[in-house]
């Protein structure tokens, strides 16, 4: 019989860990990976034939929860069609049409397989547009796996990024700059210190890779002017927060537009997509018009623009955001209920379908608190969910995910859940 151990020894002799993904293999959390065999709604099963409520959500994409009929109608009609054409097909443009109809400033699309491949080419994009080499990004944001992006901050304040991956080449990550996140002052002082050379500033603007954090009043509007006065172009990286924490995404709710936007996950409804938007002054500098080059032999996918437009289709309906966010909303006082009943350090937030659950007593603003969390004790907290059948995002600094499909009887059984875990962390 197929048990999640067999499953993943057997994995482990021919995929790297187990996994395609390093987080998929449980080491924040320890204990064996769950293999999936099917999720539907709000529930995934495992090879066991084990039930979870799943916050996972794939990482994001599931907005609408999983398998949903609509979309995968869509996707079969789509799939009928052929599966990949390598020339253009009318979908592309559909999609393209409702996120520039969402954001007022994308004028020009470009979509690609991955929200890594994304952000990989609007930086390229910035650094054409600009010419100039240097990047700013922010300690603990995530934009993917690109090199320049795979870098943290050196020792100094104003010193050189140095790789946080093994590959990186210092010359190349001496080139990205790294900021504090709610912390303009490290931005300015970055702008200070390398004038005329900062292409631009990549930014989650609400960041859900360092568990959910959210923008202090004035830092977006901040990064927005200190771009504009240097000559530099904003990015907001909405791969994660981009139609989840609201239809327009977090740009939509601090009123700052940026240069350009990086998504992903929901635009895909499932299926690997990413895409960059912006105005066509910018974008036009991207082959074949321009001189910056992008391309991918399966950008644009029949099947992912599919799903992405069906999912669309859901999420735009009246009602959509104001249903997620009461229902994250309920679960979340729910949490906060049951930590204060059982006294213990634990708390969560949410915007829109993001949430944040944390072994803190209040929320983090920063980084650096969201890493001052109990590992030890989500761990335990971690596991005694997922025994009780609450499949949440299996690290301690990654947001959680919250879809249409969850109803109130699936957010009180994990309100249920929480405060029997809590109390036995108590
Ligand atoms: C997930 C994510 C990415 C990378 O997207 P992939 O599709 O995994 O390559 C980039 N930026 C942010 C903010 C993300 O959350």
């Amino acid at each position: 019989m197929s048990t999640n151990s067999s499953e993943f020894e057997r994995a482990r002799k021919v995929l790297v860990g187990g996994v395609n993904s390093a987080v998929r293999a449980f080491r924040a959390v320890g204990g064996t990976p769950r293999f999936i065999d099917r999720a539907e709604g709000a529930y995934m099963w495992d090879v066991e034939g084990k039930r979870y409520i799943d916050y996972l959500g794939s990482w994001g994409p599931m907005i609408a929860g999983h398998s949903h009929p609509h979309v995968l109608a869509a996707v079969e009609r789509a799939a009928r069609r052929g599966l990949s054409f390598g020339a253009p097909n009318v979908m592309e443009s559909e999609l393209a049409e409702r996120i520039c109809a969402l954001f007022p400033q994308v004028e020009r699309v470009r979509f690609t397989s991955s929200g890594t491949e994304a952000a990989m080419s609007a930086l390229r994009l910035a650094r054409g547009f600009t010419r100039r080499d240097s990047i700013v990004k922010f300690e603990g944001c995530y934009h993917g796996t690109a090199d320049s992006l795979l870098v943290k901050a050196g020792s100094g304040a104003l010193a050189f990024g140095t790789p946080s991956s093994a590959g990186v080449p210092d010359d190349l990550a001496r080139h990205t700059l790294v900021a504090q996140y709610n912390d303009l002052a490290s931005v300015e002082a970055l702008f200070a210190a390398h004038p005329g050379r900062i292409a631009c500033v990549i930014v989650e603007p609400m960041p859900g890779n360092m568990n959910l954090i959210l923008p202090e009043p004035g830092f977006l509007a901040g990064l927005r002017a200190l771009c504009t006065k240097h000559g530099a172009l904003l990015i907001f990286d909405e791969v994660m927060s981009g139609f989840r924490v609201a239809l327009g995404g977090a740009q939509q709710l601090v009123d700052v537009v940026p240069d350009l936007s990086a998504f992903g996950k929901v635009i895909g409804g499932g299926m690997p997509v990413g895409a960059i938007g912006g105005p066509a002054a910018i974008m036009e500098m991207m082959a074949p018009l321009g001189p910056v080059y992008q391309a991918g032999t399966l950008s644009g996918n029949p099947i992912a623009m599919a799903a992405g437009l069906a999912t669309m289709d859901l999420i735009a309906e009246p009602g959509f955001f104001e249903r997620l966010g009461a229902g994250c909303a309920r679960l979340v006082e729910g949490l906060n209920a049951a930590a204060r009943e059982a006294g213990v350090a634990f708390c969560a937030r949410h915007r829109g379908g993001l949430a944040g659950l944390y072994m803190l007593a209040t929320p983090p603003a920063s980084f650096a608190q969201v890493q001052a969390q109990d590992v030890e004790r989500f761990r335990r907290f971690y596991h005694l969910m997922l025994d009780e059948g609450v499949y949440l995002p299996p690290s301690p600094v990654e947001a959680f995910f919250f879809s249409g499909a969850h109803t109130d009887a699936d957010v009180d059984a994990t309100i249920a859940a929480a405060r029997r875990a809590l109390r036995a962390l108590a």
